[in-house]
């Protein structure tokens, strides 16, 4: 299985210079997926139709993540210029729905959309304040042929309760639940043949939070505490894939979506 990773969506987050310079630059970092003439996608980042219009994001968005309306940005864009035909995404794995996520499903009407049940229902019936402004309705206005997962399988991973046989994809692509952020967020992990990556969506946001200390930046232990929908449930996500890192580093590549400095070791270059 081949990974090409893309970054589907850059944001200057307008709160981050003062709180969390980590995070002053914020990419949306994607995996696509191709097994011999399949493609898979795992999340999408921003769409085209959100390129155009930033407003479907939400104003408390436009504020606070300060995305730039890059049109070549979106995986659909990106696909079609590696030569491949977007028509081929047949199945989108999202770690969750939040607009940065799963603003791009638009572009792919046709694919299966997997999840964790526990995060479709959020998006579609979303509890609270916090819910109802993340997930933007224009994401799944089309009908998106979702596949909600919520059987964990005999067999872990590393450890940890995973989910595996996805309708559609390849035995080398399972999910990894971490609820915290959001109600059903999980984890996406693919065996590459020579190695795991572990795709944490938002589950950490910088190295520094798996390493020996676990101390995040000030900046970002506030900000997990105003984006998490279950703060205690996010810090024991965030304790399992601390462990994977710390014993398994090795094997599994761990990375997040809005790394930046993992951008910078993906494609070789900062973020701009
Ligand atoms: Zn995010």
């Amino acid at each position: 299985m081949k990974i090409h990773y893309l970054n589907c969506g850059t944001m200057y987050p307008r709160l981050a210079p003062w709180f969390s310079p980590y995070q002053e630059r914020s990419c949306c970092i994607c995996m696509l997926l191709e097994a011999g003439d399949r493609l898979a996608l795992v999340d999408t980042g921003f769409g085209t139709a959100d390129m155009r219009d930033l407003s479907r994001l939400g104003s408390r968005s436009n504020l606070l993540l300060n995305v730039r309306p890059d049109p070549e940005l979106p995986a659909v864009r990106q696909i079609a210029r590696m030569g491949l035909e977007p028509g081929r995404v047949t199945d989108i794995i999202c770690t969750h729905l939040d607009r940065d996520h799963a603003g791009g499903l638009p572009d792919f009407p046709h694919a299966r959309v997997h999840v964790l049940a526990a995060e479709r229902e959020a998006a579609l019936n979303p509890g609270d304040a916090l819910e109802r402004d993340r997930y933007r309705r224009c994401h799944f206005a089309h009908g998106p042929d979702w596949v909600a997962h919520d059987a964990v399988s005999e067999e872990r991973w590393f450890g940890l309760e995973c989910v595996r046989g996805l309708p559609g994809l390849p035995p080398e692509v399972l999910l990894v639940p971490l609820p915290g952020h959001t109600r059903g967020h999980c984890g996406v992990a693919v065996d590459t043949g020579e190695g795991w990556v572990l795709h944490c969506g938002d589950a950490y946001y910088v190295k520094e939070e798996l390493r020996e200390t676990g101390k995040a930046p000030v900046g970002v232990r506030a900000f997990r505490r105003v984006a998490h929908h279950h703060y205690g449930a996010a810090m024991e996500s965030l304790e399992r894939i601390r462990r994977i890192f710390r014993e398994h580093g090795g094997e599994v590549r761990v990375i997040a979506s809005h790394d930046q400095f993992e951008y910078r070791a993906l494609f070789g270059k900062p973020l701009d």
